[in-house]
């Protein structure tokens, strides 16, 4: 018996109902149709996405972090391969030691590559860096709904577009082989504004092919504007201080908040509090020591051990022609909403730049440059009502989603929004996957 099969024995008794291959025959074994298992099947990674497109209540999760093998790293070739379980930072951390570096900055390294590949995953990166990580892939090897092996590589213009951001509907990624480059140093512009400061600022720079991140306390009249610019500068980087400041914003910041939430019962006092420890934690940003960095120590680490301590969000995309209206129409709707509910999100929103990437058929940015806003909260309750108020003020605005990323998206809405690509790519996963074995419930919303 293998390990898989053995593992799925003890999880049948303890209803766990996960497996978890530790090589790509284990894999293939816990996809073949012949092996008699609940379905349907979900491949899951670091488990960061915020809705449900990892889960299977009915059926099996198939766990692919024992798939975590890095295989090649070929500084002369530029290329790295992979297997899909890999967490991004220890691929990261490993290419900082080659001197190289993915291109692209690529925010929570909590989470694996094969989920970084399978559903889209992007950060604020300068100019083409910041498309997806999906973009960067030579090729890549799957195991489809059937249990076949099969590999895709990037010259095959028909499956390659397919199978990235398609949410693990098509197949399970075992192994993935990604162009590198030398690693590169940036110049990086910190600036405290006002809110009227920032939405002129987007109007002028959110179409440009720079790197662009923004972070909008709603609440307040307080905004923090990051632009950063490939430098062929040879200043020293200060990775400690870069460190620190990631673990103050990441896991400092919402320890104290959650905190907050519970002792202080006083709204005003308690968001009062939490905006000015934002504002204090953000001011630190401005010093020297961070004008100059890399994508690996500007990424954040996010070291929180289980998903439990992340915040909740939900992420839409916006035409980044259009970013100065839609930031401030966001910050109207976040203060009249907390005016009419008493909610509000206690955490920094944050907005940044994606550009225009064809590569994948579901790319959110296949047509044009757009503009993320992600909006996250320590605070449960009244979260779930939000998110719909949130999703309303997106589909006015023209919003996009990603499956993995923005919560309380209407099936009809996205549709809309995806148009041909979603049926097209429907109609190849019906094909692919005819007894919807990797389709649960959350996803057949969509992809029925
Ligand atoms: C606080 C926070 C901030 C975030 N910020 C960003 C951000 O700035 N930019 C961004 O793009 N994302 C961001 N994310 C989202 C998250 O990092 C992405 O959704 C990530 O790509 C998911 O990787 P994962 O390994 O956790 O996948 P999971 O959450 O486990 O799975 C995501 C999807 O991929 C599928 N999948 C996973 N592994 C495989 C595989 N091997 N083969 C086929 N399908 C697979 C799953 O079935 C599911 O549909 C953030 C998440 C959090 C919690």
């Amino acid at each position: 018996m293998t390990a898989a099969a053995r593992s799925y024995q003890a999880n049948r008794v303890s209803l766990a109902k996960a497996l978890r291959p530790e090589s790509i025959d284990e894999l293939q074994q816990c996809i073949d149709p012949g092996v008699a298992v609940p379905f349907p099947l979900r491949p899951r990674g670091g488990c960061t996405a915020s809705t449900d497109c990892n889960t299977s209540s009915g059926g099996l999760v198939i766990e692919t972090t024992g798939l975590n093998r890095i295989l090649i790293i070929d500084p002369d070739n530029q290329r790295v391969t992979v297997e899909a379980g890999v967490r991004l930072q220890d691929l990261v951390n490993a290419l900082d030691e080659f001197g190289l570096e993915l291109p692209g900055c690529f925010d929570l390294y909590r989470h694996t590559v094969g989920g970084a590949v399978a559903a889209p995953c992007f950060g604020p990166g300068v100019g083409e860096d910041a498309a997806s990580l999906a973009r960067q892939i030579i090729s890549m090897k799957i195991v489809t709904p059937s249990g076949e092996l099969v590999s895709i590589s990037a010259d095959d213009s028909r499956f390659m577009p397919l199978f990235r951001a398609s949410y693990g509907l098509l197949g399970v990624i075992a192994e993935v082989c990604f162009r590198v480059r030398p690693k590169r140093v940036f110049d990086r512009t910190y600036k405290k504004v006002s809110h009227e400061q920032l939405l002129r600022t987007l109007e002028t720079l959110a179409d440009l092919p720079i790197g662009l991140k923004f972070f909008v306390l709603p609440h307040r009249d307080r905004a923090y504007l990051e632009v950063l610019r490939q430098t062929e500068s040879t200043r020293s980087i200060h990775d400690r201080f870069w460190k620190a400041k990631d673990w103050g914003e990441t896991v400092v910041l919402p320890t104290i908040f959650r905190s907050l939430n519970k002792v202080v019962p006083m709204p005003t006092l308690r968001y009062r509090l939490i905006d000015g420890v934002s504002g204090i934690t953000k001011d630190l940003s401005q010093s020297r020591l961070f004008e100059t960095g890399s994508y690996s120590v500007a990424a954040g680490y996010r070291q929180t051990g289980s998903t439990s301590d992340t915040a909740n969000y939900s992420t839409w995309l916006f035409s980044a022609s259009r970013a100065s209206e839609i930031a401030e129409d966001y910050i109207e709707f976040c203060q009249s909403l907390f005016e009419r509910t008493g909610y509000r999100a206690d955490l920094p929103t944050v907005g940044f730049r994606v550009a225009k990437d064809p590569s994948a058929l579901m790319s959110p940015s296949r047509s044009r440059a757009m503009i993320a806003l992600q909006t996250s909260s320590t605070r449960t309750d009244g979260w779930e009502d939000f998110v719909i108020d949130l999703a309303d003020f997106a589909e006015a605005h023209g919003g996009v989603p990603v499956f993995n990323q923005t919560r309380a998206v209407r099936s009809g809405y996205a549709q809309r929004v995806y148009g041909d690509a979603l049926n097209n790519f429907v109609a190849m996963r019906r094909k692919l996957d005819a007894d919807n074995r990797l389709l649960n419930p959350f996803l057949s919303q969509y992809f029925r």
